[in-house]
């Protein structure tokens, strides 16, 4: 597994400091089992997928082994999908339920 964490989601988990643990344990939960804790995101965000932490916090994330399959990669930012292995997942977002729907 090809595990790759975005400069939002780094500065969301350093600003979001007290939910650390949370996060650390549930993104080891997602490594696990990708396709069976992550809800597909419908609309804009077709092709990502999120997993609460918490009661309103968000992981968004991509798994390219799926975006690529369901020809998502040309619809979501998934810039470099093409350069990916198929199991490279990648944690795009964190955040509170109300402001992580970003687009
Ligand atoms: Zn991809």
């Amino acid at each position: 597994m090809n595990i790759v964490f975005s400069d939002e989601f780094r500065a969301s988990l350093k600003k979001h400091s007290s939910i650390k643990e949370a996060v650390r344990k549930k993104v080891d939960m997602i490594i696990a089992s990708p396709i069976s804790l992550g809800e597909p995101l419908k609309g804009n965000l077709r092709g990502y997928y999120s997993c609460p932490v918490r009661r309103n916090f968000l992981i968004i994330f991509l798994y390219c082994s799926i975006c690529r399959k369901k020809g998502d990669d040309s619809i979501v930012l998934c810039d470099d999908c093409q350069e990916c292995t198929d199991d490279t997942l990648k944690f795009i977002l964190l955040g509170p339920h109300d402001k992580t729907y970003w687009g």
